[in-house]
């Protein structure tokens, strides 16, 4: 009898060996291969990550597993590879990533669904009905126009966001849709845009890459034309009959790319984000599995999708600090993606206008090519910025006459006016005007912020509500100052300011709704927006032609932040708000109010711009010795009692630094700068290291002794490895 060896789906840091029964229902169990396992007094489900044909442990205490789940392994070699590699570099048990790498369906005790091979196309009778005014319900029309460009298979209609099937079966039955052989559903392949110089010779400099591994760093600036020279090499790799990912950074920006990526490449285009059904995942994943979908664009966990023909990564705004997962296994889904690229012998892009400083210092070592667009595909300059001095001005609601005056220059102009502010509610401290006290939640170390839209207060941090008038328990007054501003109090003095205005805002709570978001993207585009309100959702690459003028209300809290890596974060973002102005024909002008109008920083970016700033800012970090110039991990941990976490870190430090070689910095335990959240207290400490490796094989060999540590010391604790922030 063989043996094989199963890693839970769990957060468990061992393996198990389990004895192959006769017959598993599905001939032999091979790497890769779901199984249900007895485990304690219940079954619980893991996969397959060895066959062997002995164990340590005696024959008679081995377990036998129960099932295989299906006929074939849901991982193959690479894949699992990969899920060694991440569990090993994010010291995070293998069983959990195997876990994350999976659909959520596929984490429970149910059958893959079969996606099917069914493909629909309009009859003659729905092209007429699509031709006359529409009158019909919104859902039936949603799918005639996903039809209207050629036949399209289930998958296309994954993210529709509602139950299609009934309503595809009505327009079945009234002749409007019929179904075709799959065979027939060919992409339709909307007409190519002509490429410019820049981006013709950006799509050589990737095809000459091809194939094999290379990572290409196309900075572009905003309105460069990055995506067209995705699209390109994309049908460069379609026709080789490979497979493409493309990785966004936020669901905002994939509903606009995949509507791009569609009306190019048709029904091949699949989406996956955590928006989504589980079952809609779950139908996607194994059409990327089947090979029908051939290029996937998703948000970070799309970076574990099978695609086993998989031929070009694309990592679009790779300096997006959303790449990297803040909680449970912390990876980052672009250094995953480079991973997977090398692993898999193929080229990976990664696209910004901002490259993060990391890629830039492994463009100066030699590791990364570089990939320049400098001019606009369709503007003729990038828009102005210009630093609006407010000390001492009276602000209606935060807005200068200034940025009021520009903002109705071009309201009647007819042209879209964008203002950005990182601050959602209406506003972000709420001040007993009996006492004085500020209002604070009771299990974070944090202020409430005031939301109008429900009139209650919120917590941003643990997201617990309660209703205004409850909140004001300090004393005996009733009475409450709103104190600063949140993008809810914009929109309303930008209503009182320009009433015949249309205003759209756009920020976590309105995006929050299943369809919201795509119904108010599609709204600008279709010019029935006049301003824009929002937080960083805005910044993330959205193309809006119509905006001409993005004004930054406030970025000022920005500049006294204490974390390394917060003046490269203000300089992206400035630079991507900024670019999202005057994409199309008309110039675009960028407003950026500010008390600090002389800070170096602000300066050094408006003046000279990104490239200039970040070699000095890489200047700075080499001094420094801090990430790309060295390695860098953290240690949290978190208890339910004050000084819990402190203590454990305190003795996980002694025990690394009774075991450490070479040179290791250890920071000194430090609470969080909120020390409690959620109710519980937080504390973290920093490794850092000349190398990766130090910092890998230090935790590789304490990794037990630590949890074991901590499991005495009742805390939760966890490694973050290239972490993003250390505050
Ligand atoms: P980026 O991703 O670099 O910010 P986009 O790819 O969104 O830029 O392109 C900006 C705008 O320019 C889009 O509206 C796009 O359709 C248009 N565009 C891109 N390339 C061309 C081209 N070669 N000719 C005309 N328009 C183009
Ligand atoms: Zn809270």
């Amino acid at each position: 009898m063989s043996i094989v060896v199963v890693a839970l789906l769990s957060p468990l840091r061992l393996t198990f060996d389990y004895l192959v029964p006769e017959n598993v229902g599905w001939g032999p169990l091979a790497p890769g291969h779901r199984v249900l396992v007895p485990f304690g007094r219940s079954q619980r489900i893991g996969i397959v990550v060895e066959c062997k044909d002995d164990s340590a442990l005696a024959g008679s205490k081995l377990k036998t597993v129960a099932a295989a789940l299906e006929g074939t392994p849901v991982f193959g070699p690479e894949a699992l590879a990969l899920a060694r590699w991440a569990a090993g570099y994010y010291q995070h048990p293998l069983g959990d990533v195997l876990a994350h790498m999976l659909p959520t369906w596929l984490r429970k005790r149910q059958a893959l669904p079969q996606v099917g091979a069914e493909a629909w196309t309009l009859t003659a009778a729905g092209r007429a009905a699509l031709a006359t005014a529409p009158s019909r319900a919104a859902r039936q029309q949603f799918i005639l126009n996903r039809l209207a460009s050629g036949p399209v298979g289930a998958i296309a209609l994954v993210g529709a966001r509602f139950a299609w099937r009934p309503v595809l079966k009505r327009l079945l039955g009234r002749g409007l849709v019929e179904e075709v052989r799959p065979a027939a559903a060919a992409p339709p392949r909307a007409a190519a845009v002509a490429l410019n110089e820049s981006q013709r010779a950006a799509v050589a400099t990737i095809n000459a890459s091809l194939p094999g591994y290379r990572a290409l760093v196309l900075q572009g600036v905003t309105g460069s034309g990055k995506t067209e020279v995705y699209l390109e090499a994309i049908a460069e790799e379609l026709a080789a009959g490979r497979q493409a990912l493309v990785l966004v950074p936020e669901i905002a920006l994939t509903e606009q790319l995949v509507g791009r990526f569609r009306a190019r490449f048709g029904a091949l285009v699949g989406l996956l984000h955590s928006a989504l059904s589980e079952r809609e995942r779950v139908l996607t994943w194994s059409a990327c599995a089947s090979g029908s979908i051939r290029i996937l664009v998703g948000t970070r966990s799309a970076v574990w999708a099978t695609l086993p023909a998989l031929g070009l990564i694309v990592v679009d705004e790779e300096h997006d600090p959303s790449y990297k997962q803040q909680d449970g296994f912390r990876y980052s889904a672009r250094d995953i993606a480079l991973v997977r690229a090398q692993a898999g012998g193929i080229p990976v892009i990664l696209g910004s206008a901002t490259p993060a400083l990391e890629t830039l210092a492994n463009v100066e070592r030699g590791k990364y090519h570089r990939i320049v667009m400098a001019y606009r595909a369709r503007a003729a300059a990038l828009p102005v910025i210009q630093l609006l001095d407010v000390r001492g001005l009276d602000l209606h609601c935060g807005l200068s006459s200034a940025l009021v005056d520009a903002m109705r220059a071009h309201l009647e102009r007819g042209e879209q006016v964008m203002l950005f502010l990182n601050r959602r509610g209406y506003s972000p401290l709420l001040i007993c005007r009996g006492c004085g006290e500020p209002q604070r939640c009771d299990r974070c170390d944090a202020y409430l912020v005031y939301h109008k839209a429900d009139d209650s207060v919120h917590c941003h941090h643990c997201d617990r509500q309660w209703s205004r008038t409850r909140r004001a328990r300090c004393c005996a007054a009733a009475d409450i100052a709103l104190i600063g501003l949140g993008t809810e109090r914009i929109e309303e003095a930008v209503a009182e300011l320009f009433p015949q205005a249309r205003l759209c805002r756009i920020d976590r709570d309105t995006a929050r709704r299943k369809d919201a978001l795509r119904d108010m993207l599609a709204r600008i585009n279709e010019r029935e927006v006049d301003v824009i309100i929002g937080t960083q959702m805005l910044a993330k690459g959205l193309d809006f032609a119509a905006v001409t003028l993005v004004g930054v209300v406030d970025t000022d809290s920005r500049l006294f932040s204490l974390d390394f890596r917060a003046e490269e974060r203000l300089a992206q973002l400035l630079i991507q708000v900024a670019g999202r102005a005057g994409r199309a024909a008309a110039p675009g002008r960028v407003l950026v109010q500010t008390h600090q109008p002389h800070h170096p920083v602000l300066r050094q970016i408006i003046d000279q711009g990104y490239d200039v700033y970040a070699a000095r800012a890489l200047g700075e970090r080499r001094a420094a010795g801090l990430p790309p110039y060295s390695a860098m991990a953290v240690i949290r941990a978190d208890a339910a009692a004050p000084a819990t976490a402190l203590a454990y870190l305190a003795a996980a430090r002694a025990h690394l630094l009774a075991h450490a070689e070479g040179e290791l910095d250890l920071s000194y335990p430090l609470p969080a700068l909120m020390e409690r959240r959620g109710g519980r207290y937080r504390a973290l400490m920093v490794v850092r290291a000349a190398q990766r490796l130090e910092i890998g094989r230090l935790f590789a060999a304490q990794v037990v002794a630590l949890e074991t540590l901590a499991r005495r010391a009742r805390v939760r604790w966890a490694i973050d490895v290239d972490p993003q922030d250390t505050l």
